[in-house]
């Protein structure tokens, strides 16, 4: 059984009750979460008090949700009603949130119960959770070195059982890249897939929620939860698709896997990594599969295209944290006074003091990634380079998305590398946006493309830590794709996951 249909069933029968597990997992943040820094908020009035609902729902013997007593994570950029939602920045320092973003609706509609808010990188722009405002988050394999991002504090939250699963977002990796560096499941889901009501939009072309769990299964299960049509999101109509497994072995056909050769041939993918991944693709080969060597030529070209995309979406997407309407305000400024006379030397004077409020507002709560972001989108989509850049990133991104289409007429999954590397040390890569953005490198094209890809534990660098394979399927695989991660955990006997309760 795992972890979550464990708990679900001991809250069902009685064994345990729902306060007392949300008691064990705040001790455990209690314990753990000062060397860890997983989480910027613990909600633990509100996750007993929530436990202790659930509990006399089953007192009463009225019936209890599929995630009946799970402690639950989310990452803190995605709201939740009457509670900070700080997206890992100071611009939003204060803010509450008036609503409850849907997919988190949807897990408390099943009897979860959040515990808190994770750390992530700033507006979830980044690959290490270095780019919080509020400190990084540490790795609990090794302390030293990043859980990965932008999702970090989700990843390590789940992988040292801070929590029984968590929410991420992941617009170029976010999910897979921290899951693979913190040795759990994690989840991008077919885009459209999982409502976005609620999250705090950072490229809403690819923005994707998703879930981290210790295992396959769970990571399926809170996939059903999530995957609901939301009329609030209207790119979010794809809803429940029928999926099942495909027998390696047997069945109609055998399974077939396409390894692309742009991943597996990449100078900057570390021997580990490789070996790792090519271990895992000789046990799907001695489980029957069929392996076929595909090409996905336009790989090259979508870290350049992702990062005019992205950006140029962010740009417009972060314009309304200006001080006024969201945001912290700069203390010095006020914004003018309206009863004046309406000169117009006046109006020039009050038009130039908004300006240099929203200016200084601006610069004082935005981090440095968050403004190169900003000024490479508006760079691209400027008058006179629109089509230089954002149209010609448009192309790439449909000739990346059509080599996805191509290589799947022959095969039902790819295997590839999640990252490059294992996790690497704090500050290794901070002073070098290059370096960081190539973490992304075998992530960022499934976004692009907007299928879907999980990232499950394959392995373990020379220096213990733990790698990821990546299962990318076509859009709608979703189900599929989570059933071959559940295959190949266990013919490797789950013997790549961290253990939530050994970590130091
Ligand atoms: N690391 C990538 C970036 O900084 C992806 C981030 C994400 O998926 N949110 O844009």
């Amino acid at each position: 059984m795992s972890l979550i249909q464990e708990i679900v069933r001991r809250v069902k029968t009685g064994e345990t009750s729902a306060v007392q597990m949300a008691q064990e997992y705040l001790g455990r943040i209690d314990a753990l979460d000062g060397r860890i820094h997983a989480y910027l908020q613990v909600l633990k009035d509100r996750a007993l008090s929530a436990a202790e609902r659930i509990d006399e729902k089953r007192r009463r013997g009225e019936p209890v949700g599929r995630l009946a007593g799970v402690p639950i994570a989310i990452k803190d950029n995605m709201t939740l009603e009457g509670e900070a939602t700080t997206c890992g920045s100071k611009i939003l320092e204060g803010y509450r949130s008036t609503y409850t973003a849907t997919a988190v609706k949807l897990l408390e509609a099943e009897d979860a119960v959040i515990l808190g808010k994770t750390n992530l990188d700033e507006f979830a722009m980044g690959s290490s959770t270095e780019n919080s405002a509020y400190g990084p988050t540490k790795n609990p394999w090794n302390p030293d070195c990043v859980p990965g991002g932008s999702s970090g504090g989700s990843a390590a939250a789940v992988a040292c059982g801070m929590a029984a699963a968590a929410l991420g977002s992941d617009t170029g990796g976010s999910i897979r890249q921290p899951a693979s560096f913190c040795g759990v499941v994690g989840f991008k889901p077919t885009y459209g897939a999982v409502s976005r009501f609620g999250l705090v939009a950072f490229a809403s072309s690819l923005d994707q929620i998703g879930p981290f769990a210790q295992s396959a299964a769970d990571a399926a299960l809170l996939f059903d939860v999530l995957s609901q049509a939301d009329p609030q999101d209207s790119t979010c109509q794809v809803g429940g698709i029928p999926g099942g497994t495909i027998s390696p072995n047997g069945a109609s056909r055998p399974m077939r896997i396409g390894l692309p050769k742009e991943y597996l041939s990449h100078e900057g993918a570390s021997p580990d990594i490789l070996g790792a991944v090519q271990n895992a693709v000789n046990v799907f080969k001695k489980q029957g599969a069929v392996i076929k060597n595909i090409t996905l030529p336009n790989t090259r070209l979508a870290l350049a295209a992702y990062y005019i995309i992205a950006p140029s979406e962010a740009s417009a997407n972060l314009a309304r944290f200006d001080g006024i309407r969201y945001g912290r305000r700069v203390q010095s400024l006020k914004p003018a006074p309206r009863h004046d006379t309406g000169s117009k030397v006046q109006s020039q004077q009050e038009e130039s003091e908004l300006v240099e409020l929203y200016r200084r507002s601006r610069t004082e709560g935005f981090g440095a990634e968050v403004q190169r972001r900003i000024l490479l989108g508006t760079f691209a989509l400027s008058h006179g380079y629109y089509e230089a850049y954002y149209g010609k990133a448009q192309a790439a991104r449909l000739a990346i998305a059509q080599d996805f289409d191509r290589a799947f007429q022959g095969v039902d999954f790819i295997l590839a590398p999640t990252a490059p590397t294992a996790a690497f040390r704090i500050g290794e890569k901070a002073n070098d946006p290059v370096a960081m953005y190539l973490s992304d490198i075998y992530t960022i094209p499934v976004n692009l493309a907007g299928i879907a890809g999980v990232s499950v534990p394959c392995g373990f660098s020379s220096s213990g830590l733990p790698i990821g394979l990546q299962i990318l399927g076509p859009r709608g695989s979703d189900r599929k794709v989570l059933a071959a991660a559940g295959q190949f955990e266990q013919w490797t006997s789950r013997q790549y996951f961290s253990d939530p309760k050994g970590v130091k």
